[in-house]
This record gives structure tokens, sequence and C-alpha cells, in this order.
């Protein structure tokens, strides 16, 4: 994978060639780029995620897929899969929480969808008492019941953005400037998906994000919950009614990023779409839960019963710190509400923990 001077030296060679790349192709390379460096997560990284930030939101996390193994009739073997798992944090978490309920342990057949090198050391170091096999992709994994994770892992994937201009709809694309430096433009390449109801309100200017990719990965997790059990649960920050934005952001050391500066160097993510996550899932015969508020979640599953148990005994400075995590997960000031929380289905499962039933 190249480093990012090579990366940009790579793409502009590409966009010599082809004229332009859409923000979906650019999206790809820089992210495949950004995450094969490795450990880019935690406070001396580029950005924090909520397993980093307090051990209560994987053993939470769990504690849910135990129970929901439970509901589902105690499957064995459960595939329990982890998409996007950057250090191997939650999930490490998770099966030490999970552990205690009879009959888990043994039953999960662990799997993660990781597809830099560098990141699947991490994961492999994190967890190395427990049996993990790795895929690139869950279309790659044996069928059967399962249990499916990702949190962070849908904003990663790469978006399309749509403009409207004077003439119409069109892609936005990258293109070089005078000086050799990446620019946006918009080119008429053919189909515009934006909706109707969305179309109708846009001024020039506005913008439509989709992602084939997001697409392509719900209906591969909803086909496999639909035919063989389970659900997948799925948290990332986003918005639940579908509207125009912009939403495309790049994050260093932990500010945000020009997204065409010095790309691989930067995190680059996007919002993800629940409502059109939602309608996919449907399509292909699972259903829907929530999305809730990640703070409603996690406070619904006794976060703060957990919060209370750690910091028993443990001096001032500690129990404060453990508080101080778990308010900066639920709290509307910190990732309680910005991110949300869903779960996909089987149909025979008529009630998840955490979410108000359908
Ligand atoms: N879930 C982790 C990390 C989130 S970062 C946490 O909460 O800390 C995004 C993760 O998704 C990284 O592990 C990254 O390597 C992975 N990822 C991004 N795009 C991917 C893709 N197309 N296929 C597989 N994994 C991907």
């Amino acid at each position: 994978m190249p480093s990012s001077p090579d990366l940009a030296a790579a793409l502009r060679e590409r966009i010599r060639r082809e004229g332009f790349i859409t923000v979906a192709d650019y999206m790809d390379a820089v992210a495949a780029a950004y995450y094969a460096r490795g450990d880019v997560f935690g406070q001396d990284g580029d950005f924090i995620t909520a397993p980093e930030i307090s051990q209560t939101f994987g053993e939470i996390i769990g504690l849910w897929c135990a129970v929901t193994w439970q509901k589902m009739g105690k499957p064995d073997p459960l595939y329990l899969i982890e998409c996007g798992p950057g250090r191997g944090t939650l999930m490490a978490d998770a099966l030490r929480a999970a552990k205690g309920v009879a009959g888990f342990a043994a039953a999960v057949q662990i799997h993660l969808v990781e597809r830099s090198p560098a990141l699947r050391n991490l994961q492999r170091e994190k967890l190395k008492d427990w049996a993990i096999r790795w895929a690139e992709d869950i279309a790659d994994l044996p069928p059967g019941p399962s249990i499916v994770i990702a949190n962070e892992f849908l904003d990663a994937l790469p978006i399309r953005q749509f403009q409207r201009t004077p003439d119409g709809w069109a892609e936005r694309v990258i293109e070089l400037g005078p000086h050799d430096d990446f620019v946006f433009n918009t080119r008429a390449l053919g189909d515009a998906p934006v909706p109707i109801a969305l179309a109708a309100t846009a001024e020039i200017g506005a913008m439509f994000e989709t992602s084939n990719v997001v697409a392509a990965f719900v209906t591969k997790a909803s086909q496999r919950i639909a035919s063989h059990g389970g659900a997948a649960l799925l948290i990332d920050y986003g918005h639940t009614a579908q509207a125009l934005g912009d939403t495309l952001q790049a994050v260093k050391q932990h500010t945000y990023h020009n997204v065409l500066e010095a790309p691989g160097s930067a995190d680059i993510t996007a919002h993800v779409d629940f409502t059109a996550v939602a309608a996919m899932a449907r399509k292909f015969g699972a259903t829907v839960h929530g999305p809730v508020e990640q703070g409603t979640w996690l406070r619904q599953l006794g976060i703060g019963v957990r919060q209370v148990q750690l910091a028993k005994g443990k001096p001032v400075d500690v129990a404060q710190r453990i508080e101080q995590g778990v308010r900066r997960l639920t709290e509307p000031h910190g990732m309680g509400v910005l991110f949300k929380v869903m779960a996909i289905a089987n149909p025979k499962l008529p009630s998840l923990d955490g979410f108000a039933k359908d």
C-alpha cells in the first residue's frame, strides 16, 4: 500500500489518465492507505473511538451478544463477526464480559472482517487468547447463524456525492488544479439517485450522498441474517432522516483536516444514512430495530451499573476517569446523541435488548 506521498502521486497519475476520479474512488484509495498505517487510534493517534474511551462499551456489547445468542436458541457454532475491529479492543472487552454466560464462549467462532494487514497484527496480539479468523469481506464467511458487530465501520466506507448544478444533478469528482493540487468539480455521469422528495427542495450547490459500498455490505449482512438467523449491531454517527448535505470529512490528530490535502495521512469518513440502511435491510428480509441514540441504548443496557461496579474500591482519580469515560459515551455533548445504534435482525427475533419493541 503506498504511503501518503506515493498515494498522492498515484492518484495524480490516475487523474491525468482518466480525467477525474469520483469521490468514492478517492475515499476508497485514501482509506486503504490510511488504515494500512496501523495504529492510528487513541489519544496519541488521530481519533478516538468508543471502545478506546471506556471498557464498558465493549463489555455491554458482549453481554448484548450473549443475550441475543440465548434469544436465538443458543446455536453452536455462532459466528461472532466484527467488521472493522480497529485495535481489537471492543472484541476483547466483549469476550471477557460474555464468557461468564454459560456456553457462549464454547459456541462462538470469531471472525474479523479487516483489510488492513497492520491492523490485523494489532488484533492478533490483542486477542491472542482466542481463536480468530480473518476475512476481507463478510461475503467470504461460511453460512450460519451470526451476530455481526460494526462500530464506526460504515462511516469509513466510500460514498458518492451528487451536486445540484444549474444543469441538473452531477456527480462530484476530483480533478487536478493549476498547481497539480486536488480540486473538486462535478461531472454529469448519468445516474443521480437523489430521492424525489429531497431533489424537490434542492437549491443550486446542494449535495446528496449515497454509498454503493454501504448498500452492498448491508445487503450481504441482511441476506445472511435473514437466511441463517441472528442480528447485526451497527453503531455509527449519522442521520436518522434523509437529508441533503456534505458530510465528507477528514480528521488528523483530533482536528479537522482538508479532505484533499496529503491524502492517506488523515482518517476520511462520512455520516451514515440510517434510513437508507434500514430500507436495504428490509428489502432483503431482515427486520430493523432502532436507530436509537447511543446514550439511550447504553443506559438501557445498564452502563451506569457497570460503571459503579468498576469504580468500587478504586482510588478517587481512577473512579473519576471511569465516570468521565461513561459520560463521554452517553452524554449529548459527547457521543451520546450524534452516535446511533441500529440492529438488523432475523424476523424470528421479536425483540432485542436496548431497543423499544417495534
Ligand atoms: N471499530 C473500531 C475501528 C473503527 S475504524 C473501533 O471502534 O475502534 C474503521 C475500521 O474499519 C478499521 O479497522 C479499518 O481498517 C476497517 N475498514 C475500513 N474500510 C474497510 C473495508 N473496506 N473492508 C474491511 N475493513 C475496513
